[in-house]
């Protein structure tokens, strides 16, 4: 099972190339196979529409004005040269307090924490630092789009598992079969982007036992660890007995505070195994932009009451979408946690028509940006569900239900 080349935007390679008449040698096939990612081509569709965009996962929310005049401040009377390699004292110690204040977790700041260019850097720091080619990796889908193409990148193989919709439910036999004595990782995202769902305890000790019997590590992306309805509670599969020494975890600033290009990310992890990765690190980035390190670690230091506090107007989005949504005969899949909702389609596919085609169609169509949710499978994905983003003012969520529904008149 290969990559599949799904995605490509109208943009042809820039033309300049063109004028070079001597041939050069490819570039790297394996990244060279994957077009631009499907939140960059749909927000460039979006803004070549005019469309109302719940594609890519970006707050209207302009986050916490204290944050962002700490960061302008930072940069007027702060240091603006290279910081510690491994973060700020003051961010890595926010993150450590952090780990302990919210779950429990003991954990050293000099040595158990590495601040990053965003989620996306602590996730290729972690795979760089820790695989070698001929690891597997398991993976469950719907899975982030940047996990499998950097595994694959580096000589390893992915080895998916579907969770099951309308639940997402886990399918455990296959689970445990997709593990082996090659594999050296498995990625759990919890809560799940763009599934919503949030992993029950159960299923974290189901997960947690396979990690270890297999003598395995448990990457575990938790960017949206704050971003969680109703009763749904996160667990860091970190805090599971006997996986604190084989669990690393990743959070980002991005969601937690709605700055999404801010692009701090931070890892926990025991010190011997966040070694390697800090070097991955060091020669990825080195560093990340001190004045949002420091706006970052006065953010983690708020109130309770504060993180405490993100859901609620969250889940009041969700459900003014979904209810919107299902009133369209399109009926939304349940969602505990995240920034999305993935929803039903089928009652508007053309014959023949897939996800990808359908979303191409919404935004010329209905002027309406969604992600089709085969972006975030490697081979044979379902073709009937989109991924719709909630993190948005009424105004922009109204404005999509609007759209869709004289959209929906016309095609009825
Ligand atoms: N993991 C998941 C599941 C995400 O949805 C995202 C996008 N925010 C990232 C990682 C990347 O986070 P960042 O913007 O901090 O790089
Ligand atoms: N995490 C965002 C999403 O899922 C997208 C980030 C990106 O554009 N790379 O929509």
């Amino acid at each position: 099972m290969g990559p599949r080349v799904v995605y490509r935007t109208r943009h042809r390679q820039p033309r300049a190339c063109a004028r070079y008449s001597a041939a050069v040698k490819a570039g790297n096939p394996t990244l060279s196979s994957y077009g631009t990612t499907i939140f960059e081509a749909m927000s460039a569709l979006a803004r070549e529409h005019a469309a109302v965009n719940l594609g890519q996962g970006f707050p209207d929310d302009r986050g916490r004005l204290d944050l962002r005049k700490a960061a302008a401040d930072y940069v007027i009377d702060g240091h603006n040269q290279y910081p510690p390699m491994m973060g700020m004292p003051g961010l890595r110690q926010a993150v450590a307090a952090h780990d302990k204040r919210f779950y429990g977790l003991d954990v050293d700041w000099q040595t158990e924490v590495l601040i990053t260019s965003g989620a996306t850097e602590a996730l290729l720091d972690c795979f760089l630092g820790l695989l070698e080619a001929g690891d597997e990796v398991v993976l469950l889908e719907p899975a982030y789009d940047t996990y499998a193409p950097v595994i694959r990148r580096l000589g390893v193989v992915p080895r998916a598992v579907r969770l099951v919709p309308p639940t997402w439910s886990l399918p455990r036999d296959e689970l445990a079969a997709a593990f082996s004595p090659k594999t050296k990782l498995l990625v759990l995202n919890s809560p799940m982007n763009p599934a919503g769902k949030v992993f029950t305890h159960d299923e974290l000790t189901f997960i947690a036992s396979l990690v270890q019997q297999h003598d395995a590590f448990a990457v575990c992306d938790e960017v949206y660890e704050h971003l969680i309805f109703g009763t749904a509670r996160h667990i860091p599969l970190m805090t599971l007995p006997g996986m604190r020494e084989r669990a690393l975890r990743i959070g980002s600033a991005g969601k937690t505070f709605s700055v999404t290009g801010w692009k701090v990310g931070y890892i926990t992890a025991p010190a011997a195994v966040l070694r390697p990765i800090t070097k991955a690190h060091q020669f990825v980035t080195f560093t990340t932009p001190p004045n949002l390190q420091h706006a970052v670690a006065l953010g983690l230091g708020l109130d309770d009451s504060y993180f405490h506090g993100l859901g609620a107007p969250l889940a009041r989005s969700r459900d003014r979408l979904a209810s919107g949504l299902a009133s369209l005969e399109l009926p939304v899949l349940p969602c505990d946690g995240t920034y999305f909702v993935v929803l039903d389609v089928s009652r508007w596919l053309r014959p023949d028509e897939d996800d990808i085609a359908f979303c191409r169609r919404l935004v010329v169509e209905a002027g309406v940006v969604l992600i089709p949710m085969s972006a975030f499978y490697e081979a044979g994905p379902p073709r009937h569900l989109v991924r719709a983003c909630f993190c948005k003012e009424d105004a922009t969520i109204d404005a999509a239900l609007q759209r869709l529904h004289s959209w929906v008149a016309k095609h009825r």
